[in-house]
């Protein structure tokens, strides 16, 4: 009977003496997400976290949604029996008694080196009894069933099938990130990245009704960020007005290099965030020549205005790339939703590919931005939002 969750991590387990720590991160992303699907006492053992399966839950939903955590190498849900091979071969004839027919194979691990015997020889043991028992043929390459034991001196697990994990760190190890998120692809899925990495992720979204984002924008970011909760957990976001800081814009820059001031207005608020939230380094989904604002001058013109490290986990991925893994964590469908797009507001047909800071500079002279920023900062709406668990779980990465 399946009773117990078996976690396991790729990096997690050779970050030397972090590595308590990283345990406990993962320990408690396990217990916060699984505790209200039936996950009982997580614990450390050898070489991996397990936990124990609440009676009548469904337990293969689990594995699943724990196999979206940062950090999960992969999962599985196993039965727990003595440690004891006779015992543990007869499960396997019964498995391999009801299963369908096909070749199989046994995959062993010794969690535990001081067992009497190794890995190879548990294979042979219990892969012997099910052939005699059932004749089913072996096949070590590609049998389409697979019986994993982990074994140690306590206990043996059981189980067949392991759920792929994003694998990464466990969610904050890495300290605090802020997020620039726009409505588009790109942000989602390099916010998405920065989670895999660790980083606790706190997102910030500029808007301006005048440039048509009406209602519309709030359910997109909020679906989006809905997304990256089921990953890191509760998301803070912050919505901030860009409508006067966009108008002073207009009114002194030519249309060609607005875009420019614009990212680097946005930057300059999000380093106010960046300031209050005690975070690290600001992310962007710039990928290197994907658009006019994102050729390496206008890149180097916009990272300019800020001291802070400029995160791009996406500047050498190609699109189609970047589309691929919006499908995968699941932000697609809420990204390709149309949406009143601040940044194309009142900018030239043609915008600048190739700007110099020199020129942008003197462009901005014009513009007393400090108490705009201030302003934008301080009157952004925060909010918390937290995964839908009744949504579609996102399929593995
Ligand atoms: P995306 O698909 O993420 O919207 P993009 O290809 O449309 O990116 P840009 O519009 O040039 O490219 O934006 C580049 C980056 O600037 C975005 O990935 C995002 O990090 C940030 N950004 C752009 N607009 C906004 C916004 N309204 N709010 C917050 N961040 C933004
Ligand atoms: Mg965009």
């Amino acid at each position: 009977m399946a009773d117990t969750l078996l976690v396991h991590y790729g990096e997690v387990g050779i970050k030397g003496q972090n590595r308590p720590y990283f345990e406990r991160r993962l320990m408690s992303s396990v217990s916060v997400v699984g505790g209200s699907m039936g996950v009982r006492h997580v614990r450390r053992e050898p070489g991996r976290l397990a936990a124990d399966i609440a009676e009548g839950v469904d337990a293969d939903a689990i594995a699943r949604r724990i196999s979206e955590i940062p950090g999960v190498a992969w999962c599985a849900v196993a039965a727990t029996h003595p440690p004891d091979v006779e015992a543990i071969s007869r499960a396997v004839v019964e498995l391999a008694k009801a299963a369908p027919p096909g070749s199989f194979r046994i995959e062993s691990r010794r969690a535990d080196k001081g067992l009497p015997f190794r890995s190879v020889d548990l294979n042979r043991q219990v892969g012997a009894a099910v052939v005699a028992a059932t004749g089913r043929p072996v096949d070590l390459e590609k049998a389409p069933l697979v019986f994993r034991i982990e074994a140690d001196r306590h206990r043996f697990y059981l189980f067949t099938e392991r759920i792929d994990g994003p694998g990464g760190l466990p969610v904050g190890v890495s300290g605090k990130v802020i997020a620039l998120l726009s409505g588009g692809l790109d942000s989602p899925v390099a916010a998405w990245r920065m989670i895999r990495r660790g980083c606790r992720v706190v997102c910030c979204h500029f808007f301006n009704p005048a440039a048509g984002a009406g209602a519309g924008v709030r359910e997109k970011i909020d679906g989006i960020v809905r997304v990256l909760a089921r990953a890191q957990g509760p998301t803070r976001v912050y919505l901030v007005p860009f409508e006067r800081i966009q108008r002073e814009i207009v009114s002194s820059v030519p249309a060609s290099h607005r875009m420019l001031v614009y990212r680097r207005a946005m930057f300059r608020v999000a380093d106010r965030i960046l300031f209050r939230e005690r975070a690290l380094a600001l992310v962007t989904g710039d990928s290197v020549g994907q658009v006019a604002s994102q050729t390496l001058a206008n890149m180097r013109v916009i990272h300019a205005a800020t001291h802070n490290p400029v995160l791009t986990p996406l500047a050498g991925d190609d699109k189609k790339d970047i589309v691929a893994q919006a499908r995968r964590i699941g932000t697609f469908e809420t990204s390709i939703l149309p949406y009143g797009d601040c940044c194309s507001f009142l900018i030239a047909p043609q915008p600048e590919t190739r700007g110099s800071l020199e020129d942008i500079v003197r462009m901005e002279a014009a513009i007393e931005f400090e108490p705009l920023v201030a302003e934008a900062e301080s009157t952004a709406e925060r909010l918390l939002v937290v995964a839908n668990e009744e949504s579609a779980p996102a399929r593995p990465v």
